[in-house]
């Protein structure tokens, strides 16, 4: 013990190395519960599972057991796990150098990626800003929006306020969730937070609410009132194109967002469109906004950018934005805001390699027959008893559980139902995570279209299982 170390404040055991054998599960287990603080998780309810190898679409925990991974692990594997690709080039990566400092400093891998990320990306967005997750993306997009204003030619500077839509979720940094709108997440921490002017999704209906969504004119409408009303306060209108996943898996009508770019166009409101859930060929497309030929002010990509391997996100903007920040040092016009790993060049690799397999492997070509068969079953889930309402974009869905069909009335959140029908999908080999009473199925694109349907049928069984 070093002489200034006072007793009781010892550690538990002296710094060791470890043991031979690797823990058993069971010991691990109680681990889990005793020191992992879980996102999300509610951690006196907690039970530990924990998932050991991966393969492909399956998991494999740490009793053998096998799992259809139906949230692409949060959202954000592409390709499968254990591609050979992405582990070559991680690999390959590590060999050269695993972390360079992106604060003035670069790698060959981390350039050759902005690169290719321009290159895939709808025209206009030139330069990208590396940071290490998807609401340090959001972050940096309201940042650089804000702080354009101030530095443009001429002055705006009071443009300060963004509008936001209902039910939107950009993440949970304190930014973040002041242009969120999911209240069960954000109302907590409202004291904290900038308000953002806020337009009702017209995605809905929502589930917590029960509101209907208005139409598409009326979305419409209310956008350019607010932009109207607003003019000459307003930084930037930030969305998620075309399906607000969080929110319950919304999915817009067509033309949603084009009129809203269109109307961000006319009064000269930055937009942020933020593709951290749908980037990557999750609605069908590279990204979704090319559905609607949209090229945003600023595009924020995380979940997807390295194909669910490594933490990395990625906010590209225009040569307009970055111009309004170039001068000299006595200028004071430089972006001061980073984070430690942006740029890491082990995320880089593998998204370059990810990149390289969406080409080869013409991943976007592979995903009509997968969307369809999808498609199929959620028409099929869609007739039970419990299921009040289905939603589907690309290869994700979500359905609605209720507790009575003809009226829609929702089931007492307190019974959890999305989350007992999704632990019940267990037993039948699929992991899935609710959004409140709304089960999602979100699986890897490279999933084959016979584990779609396990994973449908795992999904069907454990909505039976949840709402008998
Ligand atoms: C997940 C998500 C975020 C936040 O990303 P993190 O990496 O979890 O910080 C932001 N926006 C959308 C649309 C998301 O789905």
């Amino acid at each position: 013990m070093p002489p200034s170390s006072p007793a009781g404040l010892q550690p538990r055991a002296p710094l060791g190395r470890s043991p031979e054998a690797p823990p058993a599960a069971d010991l691990l287990r109680s681990w889990d519960r005793e020191h992992v603080w879980h996102a999300f998780t509610q951690m006196q309810e907690y039970e530990p599972l924990l998932i050991e190898r991966g393969e492909g679409s399956w998991l494999v925990d740490t009793d053998g057991r096998r799992y259809l991974d139906g949230s692409a692990s949060m959202w954000c594997n592409v390709h499968g796990h254990r591609h050979p690709r992405l582990d070559a080039a991680l690999a390959a990566q590590a060999g050269k150098v695993a972390h360079t400092t992106n604060l003035g400093l670069s790698n060959p891998t981390t350039v050759e990626f902005a690169r290719r990320l321009v290159e895939v990306s709808p025209p206009g967005l030139e330069k990208v800003f590396f940071s290490g997750d998807g609401s340090s993306a959001i972050e940096t997009a309201l940042k650089m929006a804000f702080q354009y204003w101030t530095q443009a030619e001429p002055p705006q500077p009071d443009r300060t306020r963004f509008v936001a839509i209902g039910e939107a979720y950009h993440g949970d940094t304190l930014g973040a969730i002041g242009v969120g709108g999911v209240d069960r997440f954000t109302a907590m921490f409202a004291p904290l937070t900038f308000e953002a002017i806020r337009v009702p999704s017209p995605g809905g209906p929502c589930p917590a609410t029960g509101n209907p969504a208005p139409s598409l004119a009326e979305s419409l409408a209310t956008v350019e009132r607010i932009l109207t009303e607003h003019a000459g306060t307003l930084a930037a209108l930030i969305m998620e194109p075309l399906v607000q996943a969080a929110a319950g898996i919304y999915v817009h009508p067509r033309g949603f967002l084009r009129g809203v770019a269109d109307l961000c166009r006319r009064h000269d409101v930055l937009l942020i469109l933020d593709e951290v859930a749908v980037g990557f060929g999750r609605t069908g497309t590279m990204f979704a906004c090319e559905q609607e030929n949209v090229s945003p002010d600023f595009l924020c990509l995380a979940k997807g950018l390295t194909a669910g391997y490594l933490p990395m996100a990625a906010t590209l903007t225009t040569e307009r934005v970055w111009n309004a920040f170039l001068g000299t040092h006595t200028d004071r016009r430089t972006f001061f805001h980073g984070h430690t790993y942006g740029g890491n060049p082990l995320a880089a690799a593998v998204g370059l390699a990810s990149l390289d397999v969406f080409h080869d492997e013409r991943v976007l070509e592979s995903l009509p027959p997968k969307i369809e068969r999808l498609r199929g079953h959620v028409e099929r889930m869609s007739r039970l008893d419990h299921v009040g309402g289905v939603r589907q974009c690309g290869l994700l869905a979500g359905f609605d559980l209720v507790a009575d069909k003809a009226t829609a009335a929702a089931y007492p959140w307190q019974e959890k139902r999305g989350m007992r029908a999704c632990l019940a999908s267990r037993k039948h080999g699929a992991l899935l995570r609710p959004l409140g009473d709304v089960v999602v199925i979100m699986p890897p694109l490279s999933i084959t279209l016979d584990e779609i349907d396990l994973l449908a049928a795992a999904t069907e069984t454990g909505i039976r299982d949840a709402t008998e």
